[in-house]
């Protein structure tokens, strides 16, 4: 039985449990990695998200999907070849060759090496069917899909660069030969990289509580390189890349739960304390906001507009005059009506007789 323990290790593979969201937060339920995860290394003891280091064998093939960036492998760092990619020649993508399995990569990585790399991209897909860490399919389903959302979005920019699968069938090789090689172009090719970039993103993850990914930032600037040239930024449609939320007035009682639990600050609260702000670019669409929301008050909203992605420009969902409660004397968001907060409402109700009474004493 594992421990658990603040980083696990295993191999090449490290998992940072104060990065994972499931286990930082409580009402958080992601089991991407588990879903994932061909060997079964990820396991819930005791309610927390658990590597079981025995079983892993560090693919890397959950490492893209995780929102947080709580999963790593030493040899290969999917943001510093993302942002170096530009520098490649060669621009396929293939497990046998250039990375560990593809998916190490996220949609973000996927998106920044179209964007940046100024051509088509071909991820290899033709090893797939034949892997032995993809025998319930879950690996190859998750990225292709994560290839199919990049493509969206590409189109979606009127940018001609896709994703381009190729599916030609392999020749029988010895597998463990191949990833040993892969490995050893690996750190070639980590080494060519952006030193600049690497450096930004060790100290990135020396900061176990950052929960904002470093895809999401090298998505934003790739962005800020290109809206310029854009014949439109703002897209009225739901995007599975970025996200969108929404506060309900009426409901919504100022409580802060949003913005004290949101990871990534992506909801904060205005210099006054009596509203509340939601930044489109800090967003990783984990979900939180809207399963503490007692009152059920905030939820997702159709549309995104990538100016205010890449500036983090921010927009107020909702602010609340705050007013004096005439039963309890405590300040409250007002809405209209009676100058009576809702604690106050509900305790009229429960006990009518009870401000009668006392006043009349
Ligand atoms: S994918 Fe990441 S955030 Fe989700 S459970 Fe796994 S480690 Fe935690
Ligand atoms: S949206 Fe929900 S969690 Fe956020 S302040 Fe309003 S009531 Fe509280
Ligand atoms: S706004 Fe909500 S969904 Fe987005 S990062 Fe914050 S808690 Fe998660």
């Amino acid at each position: 039985m594992a421990n658990i323990n603040f980083i696990q290790t295993s191999n090449l593979f490290s998992y940072t449990a104060t990065r994972c969201l499931r286990n930082e937060y409580y009402h958080n339920d992601c089991r991407i990695c588990i879903d994932l995860c061909p060997k079964g290394a990820f396991n819930i003891v005791r309610n927390k998200l658990t590597l079981f280091e025995d079983e892993c064998v560090g693919c890397a093939g959950c490492i893209g999907s995780c929102p947080s960036e709580a999963l790593e492998i030493e040899s290969f760092d999917p943001n510093g070849f993302a942002a170096g990619f530009i520098h490649q020649s060669d621009k396929k993508l293939s497990c046998k060759v250039t990375t560990p399995c593809l998916g190490v990569f996220d949609v973000e990585h996927l998106a920044v090496m179209a964007l940046r790399g100024g051509s088509s991209i071909v991820c290899d897909m033709s090893h797939c069917s034949s892997c032995v860490l993809n025998e319930n399919g879950a690996l190859e389903r998750s990225i292709r899909t994560k290839i199919e959302t990049t493509n969206q979005f590409l189109e979606s920019i009127h940018n001609t660069n896709r994703i381009e699968m190729i599916e030609e069938k392999e020749e029988q090789v010895d597998r463990r030969a191949l990833f040993r090689k892969g490995f050893e172009k690996l750190k070639e090719s980590v080494v060519n990289e952006s030193e600049a970039h690497i450096s930004m993103t060790s100290a990135h993850h020396k900061q176990a509580d950052m929960k904002m990914p470093l895809k999401r930032i090298l998505l934003k600037n790739s962005l800020k390189e290109i809206v310029g040239d854009l014949e439109t930024t703002t897209f009225l449609t739901t995007s599975s890349l970025f996200f969108n939320k929404q506060i309900n007035f009426t409901t919504c009682t100022n409580c802060g739960d949003c913005t004290q639990f949101c990871p990534t600050d992506a909801l904060f609260p205005t210099s006054d304390k009596q509203g509340i702000y939601f930044s489109q670019g800090k967003c990783i669409g984990c979900g939180i906001c809207e399963d503490i929301c007692k009152p059920n008050a905030i939820n997702a909203k159709e549309g995104y507009d990538l100016i205010n992605i890449a500036f983090d420009r921010a927009e107020e969902l909702v602010h609340y005059e705050m007013v004096m409660c005439y039963e309890c004397r405590t300040p409250y968001p007002y809405k209209g009506g009676e100058p009576i907060c809702d604690r106050c409402i509900g305790f009229v109700k429960q006990n009518p007789n009870m401000f009668t009474l006392a006043r009349d004493l």
